[in-house]
């Protein structure tokens, strides 16, 4: 199931079985961390990212491996992609 992707912040499970990887992702997405718990939200480097799993892996196996920096908790952790405004 698809959405278009003109708004700010996408929930990734709606994409949950195109594939996306790291490395595919466009330079103008951001990774945005929200924590399932406190709700806290946090942008991700995605080169941070990229030094612990590698550019192959996938957007989908991202969310559930954070923590939160807030309170710690590690369940229903979700990554979220926000688009860069280009100019
Ligand atoms: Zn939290």
């Amino acid at each position: 199931m698809r959405h278009r992707r003109s708004i700010d912040l996408m929930p990734r499970e709606d994409a949950a079985d195109d594939g996306a990887t790291l490395e595919l992702l466009p330079e103008w997405y951001v990774l945005v961390a929200k924590c399932g718990k406190c709700r806290h939200q946090g942008r991700i480097d995605r080169r941070l990212v990229a030094n612990r799993r590698g550019w192959g892996v996938s957007l989908n196996s991202i969310g559930p491996a954070l923590k939160c920096v807030r309170c710690g908790n590690r369940e229903g952790n979700k990554l979220l992609l926000g688009r860069l405004p280009r100019d």
